[in-house]
Formats: C-alpha cells, sequence, structure tokens
C-alpha cells in the first residue's frame, strides 16, 4: 500500500476522536494491522484507551515522544494518533518517516489553542498531508458551528486539561466577545 497523512483538526467537542476511531475501525474491519498512540500526558478519561466524549474507545498506546511512534509504529499498516497538539516537534517529521514507509497515517488533534493560535507540530503536519478535514462543533454561545476553543477560566498557560469544565466550543464572533 502506499502511505499517506490524514490530519483531522477542529476545536474541541468537533467529533476528531470520533472521526479517527471511524477510519480506524473501518480500517480493522478491512484486517489491516491498526496501531493507536496517545501523548502520555493525556489521561483525561483513562490512562491507555482512546475515549471520545460520546465515550467511544479503542486501545492505545501512550507515548512520551513522538520517535517512540517512529519505532513501534513502523511495522504496522494503519497508525492513529490523538491529541498530536500536544506532541513534540518531531512529530511531522515522523509522520513523513511512516507514511514514505508505506504506513497510512491518521493524525487527529486542535488546530488552534485557546487563542486563537496555530497549536504545536499541527499547521506543520497540515502542510505535508494529502488529506485535511477540518470540522466544526457547535457553539455554546449562539449555536451556530463552532471552529474555536474559548478558555471559560482565566489562565495563560497554552495546556490545561480538564477540558469539559474549562472550555467551550465557539463560533469567531462569540469567541472574540469579550475580548
Ligand atoms: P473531539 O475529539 O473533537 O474533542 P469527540 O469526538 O471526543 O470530540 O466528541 C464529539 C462529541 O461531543 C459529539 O458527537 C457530541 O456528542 C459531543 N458534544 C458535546 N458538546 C458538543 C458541542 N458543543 N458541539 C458538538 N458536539 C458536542
Ligand atoms: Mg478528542
Ligand atoms: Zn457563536
Amino acid at each position: 500500500q502506499q502511505g499517506s497523512i490524514e490530519v483531522i483538526c477542529g476545536p474541541m467537542f468537533s467529533g476528531k476522536t470520533e472521526e479517527l476511531l471511524r477510519r480506524l475501525r473501518r480500517a480493522q474491519i478491512a484486517k489491516l494491522k491498526v496501531e493507536i498512540f496517545k501523548p502520555s500526558t493525556d489521561t483525561r478519561y483513562d490512562p491507555t484507551a482512546v475515549v471520545s466524549h460520546d465515550l467511544n474507545s479503542i486501545q492505545s498506546t501512550p507515548v512520551e515522544t513522538s520517535s517512540s511512534i517512529l519505532l513501534l509504529g513502523g511495522h504496522t499498516q494503519v497508525v492513529g494518533i490523538d491529541e498530536a497538539q500536544f506532541f513534540d516537534d518531531e512529530l511531522p517529521n515522523v509522520c513523513e518517516a511512516l507514511a514514505n514507509k508505506g504506513v497510512r497515517v491518521i493524525v487527529a488533534g486542535l488546530d488552534m489553542d485557546f487563542s486563537g493560535k496555530p497549536f504545536g507540530p499541527i499547521p506543520k503536519l497540515m502542510a505535508i498531508a494529502e488529506f485535511i478535514t477540518k470540522i466544526t462543533a457547535v457553539c455554546m454561545a449562539c449555536g451556530a458551528p463552532a471552529s474555536r476553543s474559548y478558555r471559560l477560566i482565566k489562565s495563560s498557560e497554552t495546556v490545561l486539561l480538564g477540558e469539559k469544565e474549562s472550555y467551550e466550543p465557539r463560533c469567531r464572533i462569540c469567541f472574540n466577545l469579550d475580548k
């Protein structure tokens, strides 16, 4: 098989994990060897499972650095990576190396942080990907399609876990309301 990179991005609650799991399940149905990775810092629901907000899940391998994905994912046909924004800057190179070896790499992650800035390695991944799927959530302030993750509590840290109470998806207008 020819390798490729697919990026699934959008704000929190937009269904990135859902879409990642849907693609990986179909690959499993096709009897392809599938391996899923997530950053070990992301233990919100479960230390090893990748879990979507509707509580669908699939077992994953938590890794500290993106280079571990290259070591562990090189012998499989499909590699899924969730919460990719939390990985180091080597992630695009890792995905590129896997795709060059013939692996189908599917990456899900936030395209923007809480301040609306491009998030970590995702922009570079979008540049080198063959396929990009940008999805929206529902704006919690007005009901329009939401492209951004609005932080409800005051903190300037880029990474702040415990998402449900700390963030809500918002459209561009409502994101900029009290700024
Ligand atoms: P992500 O990985 O992008 O954070 P998930 O795949 O984990 O998203 O969850 C998507 C699910 O979250 C939706 O199918 C829906 O059931 C639920 N959900 C809760 N709040 C919202 C919202 N404001 N907009 C869209 N979906 C929401
Ligand atoms: Mg998710
Ligand atoms: Zn809105």
